[in-house]
């Protein structure tokens, strides 16, 4: 790199150029050429710690052996046949994900927003043939589940339904961690609940465990399902392997995506074996489940187990959690530190998450400017007290800038 007589390529200037302009708001000015751990670098050999993990995704950070050598020899083997045939990964990976849940059987899909359509239509297959073809799909505001038309009414922000009006109907949005509100809204054409236990993109606002608790009564007492969206508190992110484990509860209905394979696209329905009414010809799909991204799933996944993941996920989250709430007591300016495992959020008094994130770049670490007034913090599950300490002190230099300005 930088040797040779070549002019340098203007990626910048390519993507201004080509790309549709759907990502203008989030992009930060870096071309990001290769990774090694919690590490990447840039196309000028720039070093960056990355506490955003491709948005949650890279579980075991970047270029994991197990995950490369997972890929490398699949691809030789088979990359994809559909599934018109059996293929082995696809198997031992289901199994693996039934083993080490509630839930009893699997469809994959190949995104988070399929995986959670998947669910959405169980769930009205569920309705028709058991609850007198209720079809109605309660969610919460502030939530986020995906970019298809169904996914965004099914996402609980505004800002999201606006330019795609008018939307699939079927989905109801009630507020946030309010069991009432959501009682309010249930009828007999509710077919299910759909949350996130922590809503991430939005902020990584927290449900109670109460609210949960309670919401998973209510769906037992009205027979109604309990769908949750684990695409970025699953696989590890809040301590334990699924998120619901550490909420006490147990969802009929599961999706999983972002980390499930260590970066490769994947997606997952999950569902307890009452409500996996899928006949067949009732869903598909051509790439989903294919040998290459369930071989780097299996091996992400039995990683994950095997080396307690989750376990690390919880002590270095604690020990991240608590340097910033040291950073709070310093800077008047943050107002909180929220989240659980290696899913946190500093909120900030002011509209500072962008100059944050900028600052943090050029000293070196990488965070996700979740709102205007918020950062979050996702990075792989495999950092320790070393990885953490390097981010507290490049935020902190990036805090006291902001301090003496
Ligand atoms: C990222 C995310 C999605 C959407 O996943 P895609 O793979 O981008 O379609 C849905 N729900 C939650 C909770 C997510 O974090």
């Amino acid at each position: 790199m930088g040797i040779g007589k070549q002019a340098k390529v203007d990626w910048k200037e390519l993507e201004k150029k080509y790309y549709m302009r759907t990502f203008e708001k989030v992009r930060l000015p870096v071309v990001l050429v290769r990774g090694k751990g919690a590490y990447v670098w840039d196309e000028d050999g720039k070093q960056y710690l990355d506490f955003v993990a491709g948005w949650a995704v890279n579980c075991l950070g970047h270029a994991h052996p197990v995950v490369v050598k997972a890929i490398g020899a699949q691809a030789k083997k088979l990359i994809h046949t559909s599934n018109q045939f059996y293929t082995i990964p696809q198997l031992q990976l289901a199994e693996l994900l039934v083993k080490n849940s509630c839930l009893q059987r699997v469809f994959f899909a190949n995104s988070g927003l399929e995986a959670n359509e998947g669910a959405v239509k169980l769930a009205r297959r569920y309705g028709k043939l058991k609850r007198n073809g209720a079809y109605e799909v309660i969610t919460a505001t502030g939530s986020f589940h995906g970019r298809s038309l169904a996914m965004t009414a099914a996402t609980g922000q505004e800002s999201f339904h606006k330019p795609y009006l008018p939307l699939p109907e079927g989905f109801i949005n009630v507020k946030f961690n309010d069991i009432e509100a959501l009682k309010k809204v249930t009828t007999e054409k509710t077919a299910a609940v759909m949350l996130e236990l922590i809503e991430a993109e939005s902020g990584v606002n927290v449900h109670d465990l109460e609210y949960i608790k309670a919401v998973r009564r209510w769906c037992d007492e009205k027979g109604i399902l309990l769908i949750l969206d684990e695409i970025q508190t699953g696989i590890g992110r809040l301590g334990t392997l699924f998120g619901y484990q550490s909420f006490g509860i147990e969802p009929d209905i599961m999706t999983l995506a972002k980390g499930l394979a260590g970066g490769v696209p994947i997606g997952a329905v999950l569902a307890k074996e009452h409500c996996a009414v899928f006949a067949p010809g009732d869903h598909g799909s051509t790439f989903g489940g294919n040998p290459l991204a369930c071989a780097a799933g299996y091996a992400t996944l039995d990683y994950i187990i095997r080396h307690d993941i989750p376990g690390n996920a919880k002590k270095t989250g604690q020990y991240l959690r608590d340097r910033l709430l040291e950073l709070k007591g310093k800077y008047h300016f943050i107002t909180e530190v929220r989240g659980m495992g290696l899913l946190l959020a500093v909120e900030f008094n002011a509209e500072l998450g962008e100059r944050v994130t900028l600052d943090c770049l050029r000293a070196g670490l990488l965070v996700n400017r979740v709102k205007p007034n918020a950062i979050r913090l996702i990075p792989p599950l495999i950092i320790g007290k070393k990885e953490v300490d390097e981010a507290i002190g490049i935020l902190d230099g990036v805090f006291s800038g902001i301090n003496r300005s």
